[in-house]
């Protein structure tokens, strides 16, 4: 009998994902507590559940891409969630960026439930994942890994295997510190280059032909905010999230993170703005707008 594939949280990046696994034949039943989402999957074919527990008791493999920890806390370990009806021997992978304490809680809690526990965090945009082309930091067993394999390999075209349970959740941490670092970087950097009045393309063609180069600001803004596309993506709000769960994390390992504060307030800012909903490319159009300097766009100058 061929597995039966459970997936909650069909938001930006789970909707595609969820397809994906779809359309590459795998046996799919979702739920979100959003029912526009959910309808898109049925209409494609896949079942549909009432809720966590309902979608546990039928499947051998649970996937969760849910906004943070308190949803992936509620919707795994709460009163009707996942464990409450899960089949001993099934496998649950969660793929949400969440806090690292609470990927080994799900694991140790997983494990009692004589179930495999694999975290799996995705890379790349959400453009990526409509494509099929996602990258994935795994923290399984041996067995765990093997047994998520062909599912990765149906959403995605990258996939490390990081180490045991616990460790695809770090290294997405630390991935995403770097990026969203740079995303708030790029921000300033850009509103100067307005500011001084310099043409955007120009200013490009130099910075990604230099050690300046960075994937948000030549692979990512290149499509969305410099073409005026701020439409998420990744929210405002979820990169303030991660920068929250990053400083957290490294405050509880005492590796102080000083530029990690200092973009958390600036994704603040962004928030108490009306922000929190757009792609984390506008961090640039909150620069620009608050200090009345044009937005950079391409094919404008
Ligand atoms: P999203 O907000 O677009 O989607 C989250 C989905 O979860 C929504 O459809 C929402 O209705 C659903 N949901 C929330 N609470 C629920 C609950 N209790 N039960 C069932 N469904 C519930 O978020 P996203 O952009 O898809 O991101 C999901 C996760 O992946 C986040 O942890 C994010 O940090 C991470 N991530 C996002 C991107 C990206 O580019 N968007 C990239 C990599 C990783």
């Amino acid at each position: 009998m061929t597995a039966r594939i459970g997936f909650i949280g069909l938001g930006n990046m789970g909707k595609p994902m969820a397809s994906n696994l779809h359309r590459k034949g795998f046996s799919l039943i979702v739920f979100d507590v959003n029912p526009a989402p959910v309808a898109d999957l049925t209409g494609l074919g896949a079942a549909a559940a009432s809720g966590a527990a309902a979608v546990a008791s039928v499947s051998d493999i649970v996937i969760t891409m849910l906004p943070d920890s308190a949803s992936v806390e509620q919707v795994v370990l709460g009163p009707e969630g996942v464990l409450s009806t899960l089949k001993p021997g099934s496998l649950v992978m969660d793929m949400s960026t969440v806090d690292p304490l609470l990927t080994d809680r799900l694991a140790t809690e997983v494990l009692e439930k004589a179930s495999v526990f694999v975290d799996a965090p995705v890379g790349r945009l959400a453009s990526h994942a409509a494509r099929g082309e996602s990258l994935f930091m795994i923290g399984a067993t041996d067995e765990g890994f093997a047994r998520v394999k062909p599912l990765l390999e149906a959403m995605g075209t990258t996939i490390h295997h990081c180490g045991a349970p616990g460790a695809g959740i770090r290294t997405k941490l630390v991935n995403n510190y770097l990026a969203i670092v740079s995303c708030g970087f790029n921000a300033e950097a850009l509103a100067l280059s307005q500011r001084f009045g310099l043409s955007l393309a120009r200013t490009l063609e130099v910075v990604h032909g230099t050690t300046a180069t960075n994937g948000q600001l030549k692979i990512a803004w290149a499509s969305k905010v410099l073409t005026g596309d701020t439409d998420p993506g990744f929210t405002i709000d979820l990169a303030h999230k991660d920068l929250t769960l990053i400083v957290a994390a490294a405050d509880a390992t005492g590796v102080p993170v000083p530029i990690a504060d200092a973009a958390r307030a600036s994704f603040d800012a962004a928030r108490a703005a009306g922000f929190g909903g757009r792609d984390f490319s506008a961090m640039v159009d909150v620069l620009c707008d608050r200090l009345h300097i044009t937005r950079p766009r391409l094919g404008s100058t």
